[in-house]
Formats: structure tokens, sequence, C-alpha cells
């Protein structure tokens, strides 16, 4: 009666899982099939083995009843002989490793099964696996073992399986399915040293049940607003077809005004219009899954057998896109900046793929474009420069050059720039231009700014840098510093460190149109100033700045900069502004540098203007720390010379 009782509770919990299971989910992928089919495959063993064990439990096991008997006998065997290959094909879709296999793949696999299966279907006529003796006793067949060897057969697939790809998943994911497989094996091993024992089914089904919540539970992988897959569902999805060598297409949808429309609708028609879209997306291609990256992101993993097909998807969202859409009686005309990317034969980096459908280019183009190829090249460069950035941080080989700045008034050099410079040993000669953008998306900025900052602060209180009476160093803060809390922090640590005082330190920030508005900026300037620090503005006069501003913020040096002084050779008008610019600054009460000084023309404009302070090829290029010394050596020695 114990059996019964084990057994009852076995198929109470395995079919209430099928009904949780069915109730919550859509049935999307090939694993869930699978996963539903091991539900059933336990359920439908243990009310075979619930009706063969009262059979065999009542006296009278003859005739009819006995016909019975045999027939749940062999449902059971038939149905628990496939648990062990439905499992090992649930790993091969969980990790990955089982999709786009060609069918010969699968029929080999399932071919001792088959054969299995037969020798149960046949045994009737056979008795091969089993029979009754005339006690209606149960006998073991001569074939049986055939049973044993698919099992074991099965289950160590399904281990080379597991351990093959485990990278391939998550660690709970792992957890999960090896959770699953031990706790069956003990179960399997229990009863086999004890056949009164029923406790393999149990055994399946609780850890059954660990598997639904944990790999079966998509809820945390789902957008809510979208309710099609989230970021971290797209993250997993692209390691678990990388590590498994799958060929596929991620398709970015990047609808750009989108935001333009939570003007005129509200939240909940907003948010209907996503799911619209998002569901039309869906019903593209079936075997496309979509994700929602960004708020006006989606995006398409498409497993492909046919580049066409990628094609084919690609135009049929251009063509919609090029549609309307309608909500209510709205009218809504969305563009789309659609980006197919092949991986892995042209991205194979996780993060970048993220990058490329998240990241918005700066127009706002209307209508719908599409990007492939060596149109996404600049993508491509920008992971290539990230990865160098990371790799220069950890083995300290970014350099930090000085470029004097020279006191028209006094004929000295006052101070000098600091400024960054990596060359990699694969990529060359990397600009900081290009660099210090790629870093400040990638928030590496903070620890590039922090690696500066020491390097100045080391060089300041070198005794040969001393000697020079150098007034100060103008470091570059990128604004993303000033919004990351701690930098004051990290400096006045390092200062104390190196017992530098902040006099010597000038901190540059270049004028953009967010920072006239960001209290937070504002703020943590007036915080540093009050700590002693002294500001620069950089890159005065490219389009941003407006006076007022400038006063408020209570800046040392204003840095013209050099784009208007390169115009100013042909233009009359740039000149005209340039001096201008100058001269108001100065009767601010206000330093100019003028940055960008190549040649004696330049600087006899800039300095018949009132520019006091001048940095720029004509007395040096930026150097290293070496050069540096020695130019400036030469200079103090010819200076004196002259006098
Ligand atoms: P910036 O702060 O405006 O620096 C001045 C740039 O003008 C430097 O370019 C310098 O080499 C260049 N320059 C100075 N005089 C002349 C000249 O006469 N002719 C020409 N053709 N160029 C001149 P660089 O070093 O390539 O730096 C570019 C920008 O990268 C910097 O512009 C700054 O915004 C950023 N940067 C450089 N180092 C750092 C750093 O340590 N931190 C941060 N946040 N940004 C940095
Ligand atoms: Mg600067
Ligand atoms: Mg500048």
């Amino acid at each position: 009666m114990v059996d019964v009782a084990i057994l009852s509770c076995t198929f109470i919990l395995s079919f209430s899982c099928i009904v949780y299971f069915l109730s919550n989910k859509q049935l999307q992928k090939v694993q869930s099939y699978l996963f539903l089919a091991i539900m059933i495959n336990v359920s439908v063993s243990a009310v075979a083995d619930i009706v063969s064990n009262y059979i065999e439990n009542s006296l009278v096991a003859t005739g009819a009843l006995f016909r019975w008997q045999y027939a749940t006998q062999i449902i059971f065997f038939v149905a628990h002989t496939t648990l062990a290959p439905l499992y090992a094909l649930y790993v091969m879709m969980v990790n990955g490793s089982g999709l786009n296999r060609k069918n010969s793949f699968f029929y080999l696999i399932l071919s001792p099964l088959v054969i299995s299966e037969l020798l149960l279907i046949t045994n009737p006529l056979t008795n091969w696996m089993f029979y009754y003796d005339k006690h209606a006793d149960f006998v073991r067949g001569p074939y049986e073992f055939v049973l044993y060897i698919t099992a074991g057969l099965y289950l160590f697939i399904s281990i080379y399986f597991m351990v093959r790809y485990r990278k391939a998943v998550s660690r709970e994911t792992n957890i999960a399915l090896w959770y699953f497989f031990s706790f069956t094996i003990i179960g399997i091993i229990v009863q086999m040293l004890n056949s009164e024992l029923k406790v393999e089914l149990f055994a399946e089904s609780v850890s059954m049940l660990g598997v639904m919540l944990t790999i079966e539970n998509e809820d945390a992988l789902i957008d809510s607003g979208s309710l099609v897959y989230n970021r971290s569902a797209f993250t997993n999805e692209n390691v678990r077809l990388l590590c498994t060598g799958q060929h596929y297409a991620v398709i970015s949808v990047n609808m750009t005004n989108l935001r333009f429309y939570t003007r005129i609708l509200d939240y909940n028609a907003m948010r209907d219009v996503v799911r619209m879209i998002a569901a039309w997306l869906r019903g593209c291609n079936k075997n496309a899954r979509v994700y929602r990256n960004a708020t006006n992101n989606m995006t398409i993993i498409l497993l492909y057998k046919n580049e066409k097909e990628v094609d084919a998807l690609v135009s049929t969202i251009a063509d919609r896109f090029r549609d309307t859409w309608t909500y209510g009686r709205s009218e809504i005309e969305l563009n789309a900046e659609i980006r197919v990317a092949f991986v892995p034969e042209e991205f194979k980096d996780v993060n970048l793929l993220t990058e490329l459908t998240e990241s918005n280019s700066d127009i706002e183009t209307p209508g719908v474009r599409v990007f492939r190829g060596d149109e996404l090249d600049s993508f491509k460069r920008k992971a290539q420069v990230e990865e160098a950035l990371k790799k220069a941080l950890e083995e300290d080989t970014f350099q930090v050059y000085y470029q004097p700045i020279w006191n028209a008034e006094k004929n000295r050099m006052e101070s000098a720039e600091a400024l960054i410079r990596l060359t990699d040993e694969e990529l060359g000669f990397i600009s900081p231009e290009e660099f210090i953008p790629i870093a400040e998306q990638s928030g590496l900025i903070t620890e590039i700014g922090l690696y500066v900052f020491e390097k100045v602060c080391q060089f300041i209180t070198k005794e040969r840098t001393k000697a020079l009476g150098l007034k100060y160093i103008e470091v570059n803060l990128s604004i993303f510093q000033l919004l990351v809390g701690n930098t004051l922090e990290h400096f006045l640590e390092i200062m104390k460190r190196y017992g530098v005082t902040s006099d010597q330190i000038n901190l540059e920030i270049t004028e953009t149109g967010s920072l006239a508005t960001s209290n937070t900026m504002i703020s943590a300037i007036n915080e540093m100033q009050e700590w002693g620090f002294k500001f620069s503005l950089d890159d005065y006069g490219t389009g941003y700045s407006n006076l007022s501003y400038i006063m408020s913020m209570d800046f040392l040096n204003i840095k013209s900069d050099k784009g208007l002084l390169w115009d100013a050779d042909t233009r009359e008008s740039s000149s005209i502004m340039l001096t201008d610019t100058i001269k108001t600054i100065r009767r601010l009460g206000m330093n100019v540098i003028q940055e960008g000084v190549e040649t004696k023309e330049q600087l006899d404009l800039v300095v018949g203007a009132g520019a006091n302070l001048i940095q720029g090829y004509y007395f040096s290029k930026p150097l290293p720390e070496e050069a540096f010394y020695d130019y400036m050596v030469d200079f103090i020695k010819n200076s004196i010379l002259n006098r």
C-alpha cells in the first residue's frame, strides 16, 4: 500500500506541474514541449504503476484482470524508457547544443530508444523483456538488459552535453539540470537496492518541480512593457548560441522617434503600441525570437538556415515600418533604424551585440534605414578600442604627455596640459579624440581619469618638475567623472598620498550643452572649488557657451578653441569673432589660453587681441616626460640668453 501512496503523490505532483505549466506558459520553444513531454511521461508512468500495483495486490490476477496488468506493465515500460532520451534532448535544447542539428543526428541519437520500444511492443509475442509465470509472478526476460543499456546510454549522453556546453547557460540553469539528473539517479539507486521502495518516479517528479521553477520560469526574462524577452534574456541567448557554435542573425530595430509619441499618447496607450509592434514582429517568422533591449528598441534573433531568410525578414520589417501603425484614431509614423548583423561571421562579442541594438544614432533621420556589413564597421572599431582601453588599464600601458603653456606677458612657461596617449599592440596609436568618448560611454573614463590624475601627481612631486617652476598642471576632467559621486574623494586621497595641494592642479572641463543645465555638475564643481581646485573651460567657442554662464561658474582660465583660430587664417569673420571674444574675456578678468597656435601669424593675432596664455605646436607638441624636461630646460636656457 505504501507503493500506491508514493505513486499517488508522484502523480498528484507531476499532474499539478503540468496544469501549472500549461496555465502559465505559452509554448514557444521546443525545450518547453520536451519538458511537457517529460512531465506527462512521469504522470503516465505513475498511473500505469499504480494500476499495475493495484492488480498485483489483489488476489485474483487472472483472466481479464491479468490482461490489464500486462497492458499497464507494457505502458509503464514504454513510457519510462522514453524518459532518459527525453531528458537528454531537453538538456541539448536548454543549452543550445541540439539547435540546428541535422535530422540524421537525431535519428542516430534516438535509434537505441526505437529498438527498446520495438522490443517492448512485441513482448507479448516474444516474452523477451518480461513475462508472467504460471503463478502469475513477474519474471525478467532474457533481453531486459537492453532497457538498462539504453537508459545508461542516454544518461551518458546527457552528462556529456551538460559538461561539454556548461558555459552556454547560467550557473542557475546548470544547477537545475544537475539537480534533476542527480535526484533521479539517487531515486533509481535507492529503488534498485530496495525494490519495495518505489521512490524513483517520486524523485523524478520532485526534481521536475525544481526545473519548472528555475529553467522553465521565464518571468525574470520578460519585459513587462512589451511582453517580449528583455535585455538579460538577449545576453543569455547570445552566450548560449555563441557557445554552441550557432550561426544566426541579429536584426535590431530602433524606433528613433518613439519618444516623440510619449508626448501625444498616455502611458497605457504607449504600452499598447509597443506591444502591438512586438506582437507583429513575433509573427513575422516562426523561428525568430523578439527582445526589447532599450525603450525604443526591438531586436530579433533569427537562427537561419539560409541567408535569404534574413533578407526576406529584413525587407518585411522595413516595408512594414514604411507604413503607419494605427492605434485607436492615432496614426503613428515610426522611423526605423535597422541594423543587421551576422553572428559569428561579423560579430562575436555579446557586449558589442548589445551595444549594436542599444545605441542610438546621433541624428533622428525620418523613414527607414537599413545598415549592414561594412556600414556597421564603426561598432566593431568601438569594441576593439574598448578592449584596448581595458587592456591598457590592466597592463598599465597608457602614457601621459605634457604640452607647455606659455605666458605671453612674462615670456615663461607657466604651466602644461597633461594629455593621455595610447598605443595598442594591434591597433597602433589611438587618438584620445577617439577613445575618450568611448571611455565615457563604457564607464571606463572614471578609472582612466584617476590614472591620469595619479600620474600627474607623481609628476608634480618629482624634483625635476619642481625645478621647472610651473605654477600648475592642467588636467582634463570629463564631465562623466563629475557625475560619479566619489571623484573628489579619490582625488583628495591621491593628492594626500603624493603630498600635492589643490592649487598645483587646474581642472579642464569641456563645455557641452548639458553642462550649463545640470545641477549635479554645477554643485560638483562648486564642491571641488571649495576644496581649492581651480577650473578652466576647454574648447570655448565651439557653440554652446554663453558669457553669463561663464561668469556664474568662476573659471580661472578660458581656453579658446583651436578651430576658431584656424578658421581665422582664412576667414575675416572668424578673425573678428576670435579677437572680440578674447578681448571680452580678458576684460571680464579671466585668463585666455589660446590653444592650437602653430604659426607666428596666429601667435601675433591672439597675443595682439590680449590672449595671455598660449598653447600650441608653435612652441611644442605634447611630449613624453623625458622630452618635456629636455624641452623645458632648453627653453629656460634660451630665454635667459635672450634676455
Ligand atoms: P583638449 O583638452 O582640447 O586638448 C588639446 C588638444 O589639442 C590636444 O589633442 C593637443 O595635442 C592638441 N593641440 C594643442 N596644440 C595644437 C596645435 O598647435 N596643433 C594641433 N594640430 N593640435 C594641437 P589630443 O592630445 O589629441 O587630445 C584631444 C582631446 O582628448 C583633448 O582635447 C581632450 O578633450 C581629450 N583628452 C586628452 N587627454 C585627456 C585626459 O587625460 N582626460 C580626458 N578626460 N580627456 C582627455
Ligand atoms: Mg584640455
Ligand atoms: Mg581644447
